[in-house]
């Protein structure tokens, strides 16, 4: 008999009746035939009012005991749900984290899973009982309890369907499956049939927040097909696979993390190692960085930019602080009022001018970019919040996102695993400590572009959409692109190039620096891009850092960064390619399929 993993969020166990729906369609699919476990949400916002409680009490809960609490919500709705299914005439057994044996780390309010042991539930089901597991939750090895992390029921339904071999894990939700773009925010977003695994990554990594991103790590190691759809009708939804919906369009969804912070280390020396002192003191609070931009070092002297989720904040400034205090750094500046835009999509590598597309939109908009990084499937741009949900919608409509794409996609992701890496994916899992573990899939290294910067480009609107239609108007194919904070009204745009065509682009740098009133452009004739993919690139605030790390111990100096799900790029001096790679390949020779 095949396991089918059914996982009903907040809304769709708010009250008695949806409770009682939820239990009805469990046990539907177990009179077609399935043995059932249920992972269910805490009901409605009660999550949120057990958060507020303890800021009512004190602004720094211990995480141990945001833990004891937060649990609780699940506790009420599993016990709730297991009468539900008993009272329609059905056995059912409800079990926490705990009883099911989720073993997790001790990362208190972000814990990763370590092992799930399947005993107790195979033993139910055999029973015939449908199974119904508190979501979001788990235990330490010292038997504290732990939770995953905001959203993390999705994530313990991926898991249990990984660890119990089902054929598919259901998602069921308060919308009818994924939208090319939060539907709340754009009601012209498209529902979507399919949508792969990376780009599913991608879009919950830059804040939708449909799924819990670290789930789809999970489905992505182990395989696991997800359908998310409505809790409230029976219409398809939308399937999370290793395909894509189409290969055919350059951006399939669009995405927006509303409440994010940006830092910027000031005068930080630029030498080997600076940027791993910063982040490995963030990393060692667990906070994760994302969009780094390092701007090419003046005077021996570089500006380090990141965003981090708003609530990060203040760990993360205490960490900066320390790292500025280490490094002889001048000093830090932040804001806490900006949004993060970002368009994701498989097609985008094949297909130049994606970004400019972006670029063009928001200026037409007047709407000012105060940061960007690109990596192969995803570019994101960090704007003032009050303009975020206008630039969101402006970019869906830029690339036509409401509308159908052409056909179908036929062959396997480009992005996604193959099948073969992903058994060996799978394998490798199963040899690790803990099944959310870092794992790479490749290491590569590009030695044929060239970096151009555009220094001191004044602070506004339209500035990047300028620069990015000359250089695709000269017949040039742009890689990376990363655009530092402006300070003092001025900002640096760096971007990779074909080495062919350094020389056509920077004539035509110098010739729009004039006109646009910036400093001399500058260049560098060969770089090299380093790419270390993989799954849980992001969320393993540790991988950064050992990154940084080993370049620094082999004093190899970063000069671009980005980061995505999937991907970290670092783009080195071109003289260093070859050891670069050497280095990470030792550096990660454990983690690597
Ligand atoms: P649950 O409580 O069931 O886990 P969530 O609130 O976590 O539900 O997720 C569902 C919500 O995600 C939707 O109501 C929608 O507003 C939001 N959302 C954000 N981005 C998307 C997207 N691309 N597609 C669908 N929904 C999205
Ligand atoms: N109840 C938890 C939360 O609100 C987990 C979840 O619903 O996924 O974050
Ligand atoms: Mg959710």
């Amino acid at each position: 008999m095949s396991v089918l993993v059914q996982k009903f969020g907040g809304t769709s166990v708010a009250d008695s009746k949806k409770i009682l729906a939820a239990a009805r369609k469990a046990i539907r699919a177990k009179m077609e035939g399935n043995q059932v476990v249920m992972v269910v949400s805490a009901m409605g916002h009660a999550t949120d009012l057990l958060v507020d409680l303890a800021k009512e009490i004190t602004d720094e809960p211990p995480a141990r005991e945001m833990d004891m609490l937060l649990s609780t919500g699940e506790q009420v709705s599993v016990a709730l749900m297991a009468m539900a299914v008993h009272s329609l005439g059905h056995e059912a057994v409800s079990l926490t984290g705990a009883q099911i044996g989720i073993v997790t780390d001790s990362t208190h309010t972000k814990a990763r899973i370590r092992s799930i042991s399947t005993e107790r539930m195979r033993k139910a089901l055999k029973e015939g009982k449908i199974v119904i597991a508190a979501g979001f939750q788990g235990v330490d090895e010292h038997n504290n309890i732990t939770t995953l992390g905001r959203g993390g029921s999705d994530t313990t339904a991926v898991a249990l369907a990984a660890v119990l071999g089902a054929g598919n894990c259901e998602i069921y939700t308060d919308v009818d499956g994924v939208y090319t773009t939060d539907p709340r925010v754009v009601p012209e977003a498209r529902h979507m049939k399919q949508i792969s695994y990376d780009e599913m990554l991608e879009l919950a990594g830059a804040g939708a927040g449909v799924m819990h991103s670290r789930s789809i790590e999970f489905a992505k190691k182990f395989s696991v097909p997800i359908h998310v759809r409505s809790s409230f009708s029976d219409n398809p939804g939308t399937m999370i696979v290793a395909e894509p919906e189409s290969r055919d369009v350059p951006v399939c969804g669009a995405a927006m993390a509303k409440n994010e912070a940006r830092v910027t280390v000031l005068k930080v020396p630029d030498r080997p190692g600076a940027a791993m002192t910063i982040f490995s003191r963030i990393a060692a609070r667990n906070v994760a960085t994302d969009m780094i931009v390092q701007n090419v070092a003046e005077n021996g002297d570089a500006e380090i930019s990141f965003t981090v989720f708003r609530d990060d904040l203040p760990a993360t400034l205490k960490a900066v602080e320390e790292a500025v205090r280490e490094l002889g750094a001048e000093g830090y500046s932040y804001d806490d009022d900006v949004s993060k835009i970002s368009v994701v999509g498989t097609g985008m590598a094949t297909r130049p001018g994606v970004a400019q597309t972006m670029f063009r939109a928001l200026a037409e908009k007047g709407i000012n970019i105060l940061m960007i990084t690109t990596s192969e499937i995803k570019i994101s741009v960090v704007v003032s919040r009050d303009h975020a949900a206008e630039a969101l919608r402006t970019v869906h409509q830029a690339f036509q996102l409401d509308q159908p794409p052409p056909e179908p996609a036929a062959a396997a992701a480009a992005g996604a695993m193959g099948a073969g890496q992903a058994k060996a994916a799978v394998n490798l899992a199963a040899r690790m400590a803990g099944m959310e573990d870092l794992i790479i899939s490749g290491i590569e290294l590009d030695d044929t572009q060239a970096r151009v910067t555009v220094v001191g480009v004044p602070d506004k609107a339209g500035m990047a959409a300028r620069i990015f239609e000359e250089v695709s108007g000269a017949g040039v194919v742009v890689d990376m692109i990363v655009q530092s904070v402006g300070h003092d009204g001025r900002a640096d745009v760096s971007f990779t190039v074909p080495q062919k065509d350094l020389d056509k682009c920077l004539k035509l740098a110098r010739d729009l620096s004039k006109k646009l009133g910036c400093d001399a452009p500058e260049s560098c004739p060969k770089v090299a891009k380093l790419a270390v993919s993989g799954v849980g690139m992001r969320s393993h605030t540790i991988l950064a850092r050992r990154m940084f790390q080993s370049l620094a111990d082999a004093k190899i100096n970063v000069d671009m960064i980005s980061t995505s799900e999937v991907r970290v790029n670092v783009v080195v001096d071109g003289d260093h390619g070859r050891k670069a790679l050497e280095v990470l390949k030792k550096e990660f020779a454990e983690a690597m399929v």
